[in-house]
């Protein structure tokens, strides 16, 4: 076993964790009928005939929802299945009147795959098993109604995309990351609309552990996890849970628990049924799905750049590295901003420090998504390029970006014939821009010297030390407008 194999072990034992999630594709129109998908209608005003069961009522496919599934499994390098079927799984709950779910069972519309993505600087890679189709159940309301239940059947037969993975995640933090991508991935090409809070993002962890080396541990499946917190805090409860059972002699039993945000804990739900009590069998209604060849050509053709292949691209012709790259492309927003932020100043490595640095941090304390930043692409293109001709430090930067940010600055955009002039003119007003007159410079940096006579000698006796207490001086002195490069390297002449 590796090093760091060793330091993931919780108490002695390796966490094993395998995901499935629920993802609702963004169809306007359900999976098997036509009635609407939309969030928050009116209870039963979004359902069809084939949505309530009525008798005779047969789905229809959804080509829209195949498609999707399709872009899916391109950009996971899933195998695009020629011909999958449509299975049901049989089970009795109110939310479910024809008494099934529509679901693919054997052969799944996406067959295979990986998630790539980072643990802090590690790269993880997380295999997909499959990813099917199948249409979402109703709702149970519990609340409205005294002694009584209601159902909504607006939910029912919404389009879902269920993409398991093998249970390949050996921490909680990994399986937190392995989500971020998917989501990331999902609603980077559009097939999603990644919202958790509305279940269009819903995961089960399935967790489990065992001693090192030992055969698999019995897993209990966490059911529903809508946010990446409680996600975390759900995992890192059941695997202490499952370990002190285990200490205490007790066996894992297979089952199906929920997360209660308000206690922390995971409580089991119902023992887990197998696959066998599902009494799957294709659906009779639905002919096998058939997918050509010419329809995923067509595809992989139209779609737009992943982010993996983007994060290369900014890796080779940006010259980022591997990890500024995976940042700026956690989502299409970010890499547009940065790339828009690139190409305007021409200074790539700038532009990746200011996204992912001061604008970032302003995004993140405001709680703000970078389409909703206070400072837009053009005007840090015109702030990084007076960084970069030397016109102002990176500190004074800081301030002007407070400024720009804040809007507590008295110049007047339409005043500006273009956002550099306007910048420049701020940067002057707050008095920030560096001294770029080599004479005045020089001849501050001559009184410095003349003033310092002792630090002087200490230099020319090989005192790095002295050389670094010079600069200063001569930063001070030009109450910090000079360029610290440039006094370095006038003061090494000097001396020299
Ligand atoms: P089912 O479909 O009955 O839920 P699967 O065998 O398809 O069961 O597995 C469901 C998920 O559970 C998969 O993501 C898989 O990786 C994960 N899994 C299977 N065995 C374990 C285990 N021992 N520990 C953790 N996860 C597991
Ligand atoms: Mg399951």
């Amino acid at each position: 076993m590796s090093k760091d194999q060793k330091s993931l072990l919780v108490q002695g034992y390796e966490v094993v964790i395998g995901f499935e999630t629920h993802t609702q594709l963004t169809t306007q129109s359900k999976i098997f009928s036509r009635a609407s998908t939309s969030f928050g209608a009116e209870p039963n005003t979004n359902a069809s005939a084939v949505d309530f069961a009525l008798p005779g009522a047969l789905p229809v496919m959804n080509k829209g929802a195949v498609q999707r599934a399709i872009e899916f499994g391109l950009a996971v390098n899933a195998h695009i299945a020629e011909k999958s079927i449509f299975a049901r799984k049989n089970y009795f709950y109110p939310d479910l009147p024809k008494g099934y779910q529509i679901s693919q069972f054997e052969i799944p519309v996406v067959q295979g795959g990986v998630v790539e993505f980072f643990l802090g600087d590690e790269k993880k890679s997380v295999r997909l098993v499959r990813a099917h189709l199948e249409e979402d159940a109703g709702k149970s309301l519990h609340e409205d109604f005294i002694g009584q239940s209601g159902i909504d059947l607006n939910r029912a037969g919404t389009p879902l995309l269920e993409i398991v993975t093998e249970p390949d995640m050996r921490s909680t933090a990994e399986a937190v990351a392995y989500a971020k991508e998917l989501h990331k991935i999902v609603t980077w090409i559009g097939i999603c609309d990644g919202n958790m809070q509305e279940g269009s993002f819903r995961c089960d962890a399935n967790v489990s552990v065992r001693k090192p080396g030992a055969p698999l541990g019995t897993r209990r499946e966490i059911k529903n996890l809508n946010s990446f917190k409680f996600m975390q805090q759900a995992m890192d409860y059941e695997v202490r849970w499952q370990i002190e059972q285990i200490e205490d002699g007790h066996e894992i039993q297979q089952a199906t628990v929920l997360f209660d945000p308000d206690t922390g804990e995971t409580r089991s739900m119902r023992s887990k049924e197998d696959a066998a009590d599902y009494r799957y069998f294709p659906d009779p209604d639905l002919p096998p799905l058939v997918i050509g060849r010419d329809w995923v050509e067509k595809t992989r053709s139209e779609m737009s750049e992943l982010p993996r292949v983007m994060a290369a691209r900014f890796m080779t012709g940006y010259g980022l590295s591997e990890y500024d790259a995976g940042q700026l492309t956690q989502s299409k927003a970010t890499a547009a901003f940065f790339e828009a932020v690139a190409s305007a100043s021409g200074q790539a490595k700038l532009a990746s420090n200011w996204v992912m640095g001061e604008l970032s941090r302003r995004l993140n304390a405001e709680d703000k998504s970078i389409e909703a930043s206070a400072v837009n692409s053009d005007q840090l293109a015109s702030l990084i390029k007076r960084i970069a001709d030397g016109t102002i430090s990176n500190n004074g930067a800081k301030q002007v970006f407070d400024l720009l940010w804040t809007g507590k600055h008295t110049l007047v955009a339409g005043s500006f014939t273009d956002m550099d002039a306007m910048t420049l003119a701020l940067i002057e007003s707050e008095g920030l821009k560096q001294m770029s007159d080599t004479g005045e410079l020089e001849a501050i940096i001559d009184g410095v010297l003349a003033a310092n006579a002792k630090n002087v000698e200490e230099v020319k006796a090989g005192n790095a030390k002295a050389f670094n207490a010079l600069v200063g001086q001569a930063m001070k002195a030009t109450k910090g407008k000079a360029n610290p490069a440039q006094v370095n390297e006038l003061l090494k002449k000097k001396l020299g």
